[in-house]
């Protein structure tokens, strides 16, 4: 029998994820915790919120001498468990919720103005918004003048509440209010619900069959547990300023544009445009290489709104679900919402049921994508408004 012996200690996921990827690219196993049988993915964390990394006992020098190497090749703008930040343009940041870890809910951004800055966005976990807080006061010495709702989902406002009271939150009317009306209700049905999610999701990842199901699986568990962990911290802030088509804000440096096409991934989505540096922050509007949520949105009029991004000059898309994208990935999206159109009016012809839809196989150029558990849930979506004669 192997012998464990630990090697580091952390209380970050990501630092031990990528402590552990580093071991394991070196052929040295690493395990966390006590769970020497496990695999380095599954990280386990110990009472104290830390996470041990283990490694055989014949191959601790090894590994020690690994490690010390690797805090010096660590030098990111800004590290949090929770999103990946990158500089798109001279103060312009987008931040990506990491994936390999539970991440931040979805993703978000801020454009540094001169004197103060807008925030795209605020992420579904608090402590995901703090970090995004900090990364703004670390990298813009400025202050979160202006916080925008891309629009009404918890895993986009549920940070608001961590904004200090001087940052003034923007978004459309409709999106305000949604707010109003529905996100304090969610919150509630979320602590009440969350514990029994979370079980569900456990016993998915037991009887997961594939490492590509058993990581999507661990990656919600790790984002859901976290904000049960800290649902006590989100607080329902409402936008306290809205616009109807486009708002500038002006700074000392730079003015940028907030626009909205109206309806579309849900019925008032605010996209923030930079046409000098052909960036575009999407909110959800995007969700690059992941399946959409479509539930609760207009797909006719996403198309349009899809149409209308596409006619603009852009380069870098921060979609508000997976990575850095573009332009392409735009036309793939409305793509899908065709696809996805076409194969239920197939079932309706044939006589089907809500239940067909939702059976129905992911198109071949899909399968890779993330959220496949979204698929169901928007084809029953959909089949319940194709089949009341509805436009999509
Ligand atoms: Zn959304």
């Amino acid at each position: 029998m192997m012998t464990w012996k630990p090697v580091a200690i952390t209380y970050s996921v990501v630092e031990a994820a990528m402590m552990a990827a580093r071991l394991e690219s070196a052929g040295i196993p690493a395990r966390s915790h006590q769970e020497a049988g496990g695999s380095a993915l599954g990280l386990t964390v110990g009472p104290f919120g830390e996470i041990t990394i283990l490694v055989p006992e014949t191959m601790v020098e090894q590994a020690l001498a690994m490690l010390e190497g690797m805090a010096m090749t660590q030098e990111e703008l800004f590290t949090s468990d929770y999103f990946r930040l990158h500089e798109l343009a001279d103060g312009v940041y987008a931040a990506i919720s990491r994936s390999e870890t539970g991440g931040a809910g979805s993703n978000a951004g801020f454009v540094d103005l001169g004197n103060s800055v807008l925030v795209f966005d605020a992420l579904m976990l608090p402590r995901a918004a703090r970090d995004l807080l900090a990364a703004v006061d670390k990298l813009t010495g400025n202050p979160a003048r202006i916080l925008v709702n891309s629009h009404a989902h918890p895993d986009h406002i549920y940070g608001n509440g961590i904004f200090p009271a001087e940052t003034l939150i923007v978004a459309t009317p409709t999106t305000r209010e949604n707010i109003v009306a529905h996100s304090a209700e969610y919150l509630k049905e979320d602590k009440k619900e969350l514990p029994g999610f979370i079980a569900q999701l456990q016993k998915e990842l037991k009887e997961a069959s594939d490492d590509a199901t058993r990581r999507a699986v661990t990656t919600r568990i790790t984002l859901y547990s976290a904000l049960l962990e800290t649902i006590d911290e989100v607080a329902i802030r409402p936008p306290e300023m809205t616009f109807k088509g486009h708002v500038t804000f002006y700074g000392s440096e730079r003015s940028v544009e907030l626009v909205t096409y109206g309806r579309g991934h849900t019925d008032g989505d605010a996209f923030l445009y930079l046409p000098e540096e052909r960036i575009l922050f999407s909110g959800d509007l995007l969700f690059a290489k992941t399946h959409p949520y479509l539930p609760g949105s207009i797909p006719e009029a996403w198309r349009t709104t899809l149409d209308k991004l596409l006619a603009l000059d852009i380069e870098t898309i921060v979609p508000g679900h997976g990575d850095l994208a573009g332009l392409e990935d735009l036309r793939t999206e409305r793509d899908y919402l065709e696809a996805l159109e076409k194969l239920v009016r197939q079932v309706i012809a044939q006589g089907g049921t809500a239940d067909d839809a939702a059976r129905v196989a992911i198109p071949a150029e899909y399968a890779a994508w993330d959220g496949a558990r979204r698929f169901p849930d928007s084809m029953r979506f959909l089949f319940e408004r194709l089949s009341e004669g509805g436009q999509v």
